[in-house]
């Protein structure tokens, strides 16, 4: 099989011939039919954050295919059935963390593409109970920026609490933002959607943000407070300074939810707004099955859409470079039932 592999941080990723991975037990093998490219595989392949990957590995955490292969114990899934492989890779289903809801803090967790190798590849291997299955109606193209890109924004809008009437600031209208908006509307917030370029504001506009910040021009704090400020903020830019901008926009008592991972990341937070104001900073990292399985009905039931442009995977290094430009309609998937 042909997998996209990292060999080195900062290098172009090389495309290699592989044997068929062999299924554990536990572990199902899946013929890989769609996999996005989440901002996240780039962190990874830049050996961006302070705990790195093992080169060479395969990154990759929204792949999405058919099982082929059972390891082992598994008789839940059957031959053919399509799932999805998710950042959450496996969790020890048994520590504080894992019992109480929360097995995406759990401390033995393996993230796929990361400690173990991804779906940049014709084939991969998962745990059998953290691989999700796809619900008919939703297409594995479909599938896969909602495996990372959708759970991950659906918990953070989650984890702010957010209720109808409010008003959600969603800052980075790429993968992972452009879910977000869809998210908060559902919520039935009212969206304020900042970005710092034209497409992605009028992006934003097209899947129901109310109102658009140009971060390029406006002073973005200045504008959420002339709104009255947002109750939550989701910090999807790849940019520390993004993240204080929001967070100068939060009304009394409002949120910042933490979400995007640059490098060497460093907010300032000003001590005594946070104080007067009673605001709140919270990391939140993608979502539990459970959350995986939601954002998949709501799809089912047409109440999202996933913008993407399908490419082969042999081009993952131009990719690379055009998300990194930030050019990319929301999310690229790589297209692996149509080949290479
Ligand atoms: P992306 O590149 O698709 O989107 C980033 C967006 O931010 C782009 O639209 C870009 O134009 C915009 N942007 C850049 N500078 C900006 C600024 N100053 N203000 C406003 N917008 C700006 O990336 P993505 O795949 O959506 O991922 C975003 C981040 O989230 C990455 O750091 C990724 O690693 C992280 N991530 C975190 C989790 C988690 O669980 N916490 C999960 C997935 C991804
Ligand atoms: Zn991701
Ligand atoms: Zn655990």
């Amino acid at each position: 099989m042909k997998a996209a592999v990292v060999r080195a941080f900062g290098e172009p990723l090389v495309i290699e011939d592989r044997p068929d991975p062999e299924p554990g037990p536990g572990q199902v093998r899946i013929r890989v039919e769609a996999s996005g490219l989440c901002h996240t595989d780039i962190h990874a392949a830049h050996g961006d954050w302070p705990v790195r990957p093992n080169p060479p590995f395969v990154p990759g955490h929204e792949g999405v295919g058919l099982v082929e292969k059972l390891g082992d114990g598994v008789t839940h899934l059957s031959v053919g059935q399509r799932v999805a492989v998710p950042w959450l890779g496996k969790a020890c289903g048994r520590c504080e963390h894992c019992l109480s809801g929360w097995e995406t803090l759990c401390e033995q967790q393996i993230n796929t593409g990361y400690g173990c190798d991804g779906g940049y590849a014709e084939k991969m291997l998962a745990w059998a109970d953290f691989a999700q299955p796809v619900p008919d109606g939703v297409t594995a193209l479909d599938a896969a920026p909602l495996t990372c890109a959708g759970v991950t924004t659906y918990k953070a809008l989650k984890v702010a609490g957010v209720r109808p009437a409010q008003l959600v600031a969603v800052s980075g209208i790429g993968g992972l933002g452009h879910l977000a908006v869809q998210y908060a509307k559902i919520a039935g917030a009212t969206v304020a959607a900042v970005d710092v370029t034209d497409d992605k504001l009028e992006l934003a506009t097209s899947l129901g943000a109310d109102l658009v910040i140009d971060a390029r021009k406006e002073d973005v704090g200045e504008v959420l407070r002339q709104h009255g400020g947002a109750h939550a903020a989701i910090a999807l830019a790849v940019d520390d300074a993004a993240f204080e901008a929001v967070n100068a926009g939060l009304r009394r008592g409002g949120k910042l939810v933490m979400v995007a991972l640059p490098a060497h990341g460093t907010v300032r937070v000003p001590i005594f707004d946070t104080v007067l104001n009673g605001t709140s900073v919270i990391g939140s990292i993608v979502g539990t099955r459970q959350d995986l399985a939601e954002v998949f009905q709501l799809h089912a039931a047409g109440q999202t859409k996933v913008i993407r442009e399908t490419r082969p995977l042999d081009s993952v290094n131009e990719c690379i470079d055009e998300v990194l430009r930030g050019q990319v309609r929301a999310r690229i998937v790589f297209d692996l039932a149509a080949g290479w």
